[in-house]
Order: structure tokens, then sequence, then C-alpha cells
């Protein structure tokens, strides 16, 4: 979970990269970087936080060049320390390189331990840093052709956005898993993990990297490659259901309209019988939209979120009942007293906010509380970049719809079917990543693969 950006020949690249990082600040808070270059430096500034808080003015300006990459982080592999904050900048022989990547490697601990007996000193934990070391390893001259050959020994999710002096290179993995895209602003070429980062640079959106397409930028333009052989595609569908931000377009589709039709296509499966569309915000609010639209009945924003709440807060010494979940939505008794509620949200994963939120809606008056979820049942981890805990907590792994809605203590639960999800979205089965949903891996996972998933132990929403 990252976002990633580049920016090649603007006169201002460090305050266009500094602003997509703020518009894809949504794809992780916990760091941000940024490296700029020229014809033969490169300069890097990047911290813990959010790009807010690592850059100001001064530190922008001291970020000189034309061109630049970006990163925002929301670890899934590798420990979440300053030494892992990206985009990465390091000395080769072929001279400094800067790299910053988003998605998983599901490899990434043999390709290391291979490394490290051959020599190699890592620098971070992160999955990232074995394709800088496979890139400076391989003899080709040129460096685009070295990371082709780098990339080769490489398997999982990998959107990567690569400076060195004069040239921006960009690379979707041949699965396709994590988004890429293109677009010119004021004559300079921008690449981006979602198009909402276009919007606010005022950029025009040229198109999304193909599947296994590698983009390389220089003063000459755009020179694409396709060096891979096919695979079967794989773009994340969980992009859609809750990662990506409504007003991006994604693989050639509008976030918010595939959404909003999982929520029409959610009343369908299940209709319920209430008087009010409540959505849990901010994740459930378009599939709401798209569910009280199919229905007929009335949406309504029956839970408040509270946007500014950090990483940490200081608990009250006495219990307050489910403080947890109301220093991030408090209910408006006056929408649900007395109302029989559907309550949508995106998904659920361990059920324990569900449950949480099913209990302060009714703690607000709701005489009934339908829960509906706009995917299916989330079964698997993910190797490809979303941080979601392993199998054992992930309450639909071992439980069943029946036992999941005692569990949340909802009047009834529904989620939407596979195929019900696939089709509002005109996708086939084969044509996407659903690994989350039925476990099946589009790429085959090294044995101890399990070893490098980290549980996710932030709740973020
Ligand atoms: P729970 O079922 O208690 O684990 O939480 C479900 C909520 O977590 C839903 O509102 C989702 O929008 C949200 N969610 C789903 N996937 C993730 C993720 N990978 N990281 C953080 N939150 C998530």
């Amino acid at each position: 979970m990252c976002g990633i950006v580049g920016i090649f020949g603007h006169p201002e690249a460090s305050t266009l990269a500094y602003l997509s990082l703020y518009a894809l600040q949504h794809r992780g808070q916990e760091s941000a970087g940024i490296v700029t270059g020229d014809a033969s430096r490169l300069h890097q500034r990047a911290g813990m936080g959010q790009a807010a808080d690592v850059f100001s003015k001064d530190v922008l300006d001291q970020l000189p060049g034309s061109s630049a990459i970006g990163h925002v982080r929301y670890s899934t592999a590798g420990n979440s320390d300053p030494t892992n904050v990206q985009p990465f900048l390091f000395q080769h022989h072929r001279g400094p390189i800067a790299i910053a990547h988003n998605g998983n490697l599901v490899n990434a601990a043999l390709l290391r331990d291979e490394l490290e007996t051959a020599g190699s000193i890592f620098q971070t934990t992160s999955d990232t840093e074995a394709i800088l070391h496979l890139t400076a390893r391989t003899q080709m001259p040129d460096v685009v052709d070295a990371l082709v050959e780098a990339l080769r020994r490489v398997r999982g999710a990998y959107s990567l956005v690569l400076l060195v002096p004069g040239r921006l290179i960009a690379v979707r993995d041949p699965h396709g898993f994590r988004p890429l895209s293109v677009g010119k602003v004021d004559g300079a070429w921008v690449v981006a993990s979602e198009t909402c980062a276009f919007d606010l640079l005022g950029a025009k959106h040229i198109r999304d990297l193909e599947r296994g397409e590698v983009v390389v930028l220089d003063v000459g333009g755009l020179h694409s490659f396709m060096p891979f052989g096919p695979v079967r595609p794989a773009p994340c569908f969980f992009e859609h259901v809750y990662f990506a931000r409504p007003d991006s377009l994604l693989f050639g589709e509008s976030v918010q309209l595939v959404r909003k039709r999982l929520g029409e296509q959610l009343y369908r499966e299940h209709p319920a019988d209430v008087d009010v569309v409540i959505p849990v915000p901010d994740s459930g609010v378009v599939a709401a939209m798209g569910y009280a639209h199919a229905s007929g009945k009335p949406f309504d924003m029956g839970l408040v979120r509270n946007h500014y709440v950090g990483r940490t807060f200081i608990e009250p010494t006495q219990q307050i009942r489910n403080f947890g979940v109301r220093i991030k939505l408090n209910p408006v008794r006056e929408v649900l007293k007395g109302k029989r509620i559907a309550l949508i949200d995106d998904s659920l994963v361990r059920g324990t906010t569900s449950r949480k939120i099913v209990q302060l809606c009714r703690d607000a008056g709701a005489s009934e509380v339908h829960m509906r979820i706009s995917c299916p049942p989330t079964i698997g981890p993910c190797y490809y970049g979303i941080d979601t805990p392993l199998s054992e907590e992930l309450i639909a792994s071992s439980n069943s719809v029946p036992e999941i809605c005692r569990y949340i203590s909802a009047d009834s639960l529904g989620y939407l079917s596979l195929e019900g999800m696939l089709s509002a979205a005109g996708k086939e089965r084969d044509g996407v990543c659903t690994a989350c949903w039925t476990d099946e891996q589009p790429v085959e996972l090294p044995r101890d693969q399990a070893a490098q998933l980290r549980l996710f132990e932030k709740s973020r929403r």
C-alpha cells in the first residue's frame, strides 16, 4: 500500500512531486520522500509522516533539478522505520540511482538470501532493495537493460519509478497488479499511481502503463518497451473496492462508478427492508449511494467520521464504552433513532470494527441493523501489497456468514458475490486478481511466503 509519482522535464519538479504525493496520501501515511535529479546528480529528502509533515517550502527548495520521483508508504514488507523510507537513493558503478516501489515481491526473501550470500550488504529491510542489488550486479552497460534483466528474476507486484541523471524509468509488472498512469503538464511528463494526482497538477491523463511495460522518459520524449513475455493479467480488484480514491480512473474505469455499481448489485443480491441506507464512512460511502439508488430508500450519513485522528491518542483511565471506535466514528442519533438501517461497508476483514459499529448504531437507537458488504468474504491474505492480515485473523476464513453475523450482532449480513462483483465491473475472474476472496494466487508463491507477511496492527479506513 504505497503511492508513487514521477515528474520529468519541469522547472518545479520537486513541488509537482510534493503535490502529487499530497493527492496520493490515502495510499500511505507512514512516510514520504522525494528524490530530484538534474543531468549529473540526484538529491534526496524523506522522512516519517505525511507529505505535509516532511516537506516545507525550504525543504523543497533544497531539491533542485527538473526531474523527480516520490513515494508515500504504508509498509507491507519491511519494518516501519526511517531506514525503509523511499525513494531509496544508492550509488552504483553506473552512477546514482533512485527507486520508489508500490507492490510486494513474493520472492524477495529468497533473492535477499542469495544476494547476501554472494556478498551484497543490504541497508534496509525492504523488498525493494533487492531490485537495486540485482540491477547493480548485472553486467549490461545501460541501466535500463540492467534493470530489465534484474526484473526478470523478480516475482510479484511492482509498479516502479526510477531516476538516474537525465532519465526517468517507469515500470508496471507483467501481471499489472498495481496501477500506474502517464500524464502531461506544461510539456512535462508525469507518472502517478492514480489519476487524482494529475487533476491536482492540472495535468492531462495520457494513458495507463500497459502490464509489463517499461517507459523511459528523456529529452527525446517517451520511449516504450515490452520486454517481458505475456502472463495472466492480475490487476488488483481490491483497489476498486477500497483502496483507490473514487475520483481516480483505475485500470481504465472510474472508481466512483464501479463502486456505485457494486452497491447496486449488492442491493439486487441482498435487499433489506429498511427505512434508511447508512454508509460506514469513508470506505462505504459510494457503495451505499449505489445501494440506496437501487433500493429507492433514502441515503443518510448516520455516522460521522473524524478525519483528524492521529496514530495514537491518550486513552481515558476510566472505561468509556466503544471509545476506540468512537474516536473515529460518531453516530448521529437523530438519523438512526427508531430506524431500521442497512449499514454498508466495503469490506469486513477481522470483524472487530464492524462489531463495534453495529453496537454504536444500536446504542444510538437503530431498531434493526442489516450489514451489507460490497465485496465477497475476505478469506486470504494479500501477497501483492495490500496490508491484509494472515488467514487466522480473517474472520471469514474460519466462520460462515451466519456465524459472522452473530459475531457482529447484526440482524442480517449479506456479502456481494464474486460473480456479482466482477460482472458489475465488467471483469472476468481470470482477468483480475481476486486472491483475497478466492485464495487463487496469480503467481506461484515460494513456500516460506507466510513468513514474509507482517500482521497489520493498524486499523485504517
Ligand atoms: P474489520 O473487519 O474490523 O477488520 O475492519 C473492516 C474495515 O477495515 C472496513 O471498513 C474496511 O474499509 C477497512 N479495511 C479493509 N482493508 C483494510 C486494510 N488493508 N487496511 C486497513 N483497513 C482496511
